[in-house]
């Protein structure tokens, strides 16, 4: 069986898609953490960083610069970038993804420790 990830990645299911490249789509997290809550998600189905071979850092660099990217694109000045690795570090989805979290005003409006990641 297929995982949630790879199904919206071939469109099986329907995502709020942002953008897609060869390597990456990038679309809406369904229960966003932040004003802005993206996830950047490889093709190429891969478990987490922790299971990450040596063939998968240019993988891994096209997520960082598409958040970076997006981010830029949509206006963020600061923003948080997230991989939640394993069920001990909150992973629930067992396909590698990037969240890019932002679009608070300003670091009044955020309590760091709250966002529910
Ligand atoms: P993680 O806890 O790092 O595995 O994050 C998985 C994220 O995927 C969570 O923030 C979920 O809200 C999000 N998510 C799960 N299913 C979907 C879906 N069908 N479409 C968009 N986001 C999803
Ligand atoms: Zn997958």
């Amino acid at each position: 069986m297929q995982c949630i990830f790879c199904k919206i990645i071939k469109k099986e299911i329907p995502a709020d898609f942002i953008s897609e490249t060869d390597t990456f789509v990038i679309f809406k997290d369904i229960e966003p953490a932040a004003p802005i809550h993206y996830l950047i998600v490889p093709k190429e189905h891969i478990q987490s960083i922790a299971h990450l071979e040596g063939n998968h850092k240019e993988i891994l660099a096209s997520l960082i610069y598409g958040a970076r990217d997006e981010a830029k694109k949509i206006g963020l000045k600061g923003y948080k970038l997230v991989f939640n690795v394993g069920r001990e570090g909150g992973q629930v989805v067992d396909h590698l993804h990037l969240h890019l979290l932002g679009g608070w005003q300003n670091d009044g409006d955020i309590d760091h420790r709250k966002i529910p990641l």
